[in-house]
């Protein structure tokens, strides 16, 4: 795409685009002054929905009126609400309806995935992730890694970058398994890396893994809703996201385990297992003996909390409506749109880390600022733009195609410029 830089190519730009009527559907925040905030936050909380209110009304008249018969005689029944929003999101995965859930939350549902994939041996016990996993994925890794009589130090690889590098490369990863793929029990990594906005080639890694007897999993928190995935083609053991970032499932709710097919009549897995993953047709038999539910919703474990999966299914009815490729192909042009805008601001004042292929990326750019990141990010906030902050000196910033536009793209780099 040739990007221009007046304000005229951002007009020009949202008057083109199919998905500019999406806006109207989601509460945009407010500024002092009135004006609709900047809201380039989508990766950390998406917006509402407007019908999500009206689907948690629903549920809350339906349990007001008819109290426990809602579970069956609700106008969207409990018992079976989270089964749509499961089909929903394995469309959004590239996985089969079998394969994907939506139950308790992200790192909840990590424990839950690594009780039943990292299964280490004698010789292969190590656990391989990226230098700089989120935090709550760290924990919960190396914890499980001393649960199982493991000292992190030994048994916990990260992924090592190059000197003076803050992405990782598929080669250096492919040859670090090669080497050391015996040793590893499991890969874990996050399909998107949260602070560089990297996207790993999840094929491939999975690839190189298998190749070597390595089990892989991916936290796809910053990955769906975000980038067009495979993850049965690419036969990925497991995948864990939560719902509330590109999602726009609100703050804290229920998260998404895939566990892939191949999986799904492998009932003798060791799990840890509930009732709600137990065989729906004799689960309210109260057998004394657990049998798993064929597929990812043999790991549910409790009934499920109907409210917050109300603004989920509001949230992805719209993404159903818009079509992941269509928001994957603005997602394109919005991202790349800000990358050459922020270019011309010049190296010296802002770089940026995020990969410049745009295959190797979402929405987000991590920004880089070169003097006073945290009073220039304090200011963009006083302006209307909400972003985040990420020590030492990056503002992360991601554009969502579902309801930003080309002309607050605009408006942002104007800004940016102004105050570096
Ligand atoms: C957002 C995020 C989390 C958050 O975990 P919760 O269990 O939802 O609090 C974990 N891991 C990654 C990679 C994230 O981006």
């Amino acid at each position: 795409m040739d990007y221009r830089p007046g304000k005229d190519f951002a007009q020009e730009m949202d008057a083109g685009d199919p998905l500019r009527e999406y806006r109207s559907r989601f509460l945009v925040p407010k500024h002092q002054n009135g004006d609709e905030c900047i809201y380039f936050c989508g990766n950390s909380l998406g917006l509402q929905p407007k019908t999500a209110s009206r689907y948690v009304e629903e549920i809350l008249k339906d349990w007001e009126t008819l109290a426990v018969e809602g579970h069956f005689r609700a106008s969207r029944p409990w018992m079976a609400y989270h089964e749509r929003l499961g089909e929903q999101t394995a469309r959004l995965l590239g996985a089969k309806p079998l394969e994907v859930t939506v139950m308790n939350t992200l790192t909840v549902n990590l424990h839950l995935m690594l009780v039943s994939f990292y299964r280490p041996t004698p010789h292969r016990y190590k656990i391989l992730m990226e230098a700089n996993a989120f935090p709550s994925d760290r924990y919960a890794v190396k914890s499980q890694l001393r649960f199982h009589g493991y000292d992190p130090a030994d048994a916990l690889i990260e992924l090592p970058l190059r000197r003076g590098e803050v992405l990782h490369r598929s080669e250096d990863i492919e040859a670090l398994l090669e080497a050391e793929g015996g040793t590893i029990a499991l890969v874990m990594l996050g399909g998107v890396n949260y602070y560089t906005g990297q996207v790993f080639d999840m094929e491939r890694i999975t690839r190189a893994a298998h190749a070597r007897g390595c089990t892989v999993g991916f936290d796809l928190a910053h990955a769906v809703g975000n980038v067009e995935m495979k993850l049965h083609d690419w036969k990925v053991d497991f995948a864990v996201w939560c719902t509330y970032k590109y999602l726009n499932g609100g703050p804290g709710s229920t998260a998404g385990a895939f566990v892939h097919e191949k999986y799904a009549h492998t009932l003798n897995l060791p799990r840890f297992a509930g009732w709600w993953g137990h065989e729906k047709a004799t689960r309210f038999l109260m057998p004394a003996d657990f049998l798993p539910i064929p597929g990812a919703e043999g790991w549910q474990v409790s009934n499920q909390p109907i409210l917050p999966l109300a603004p989920l299914r509001a949230s992805l009815d719209i993404f159903e409506e818009a079509g992941m490729e269509k928001l994957r192909r603005k997602s394109r042009l919005l991202t790349g749109y800000l990358e050459f805008l922020v270019e011309r601001i010049g190296e010296e004042r802002v770089s940026i880390i995020t990969p410049r292929d745009e295959n190797q990326r979402g929405c987000q750019l991590s920004l880089v600022m070169k003097r006073d990141g945290q009073a220039v990010f304090k200011k963009l906030g006083e302006r209307g733009v909400i972003g985040d902050w990420r020590e030492p000196d990056v503002i992360r910033v991601a554009p969502a195609p579902l309801y930003n536009s080309f002309a607050e793209v605009f408006r942002f780099a104007e800004l940016l410029e102004e105050l570096v």
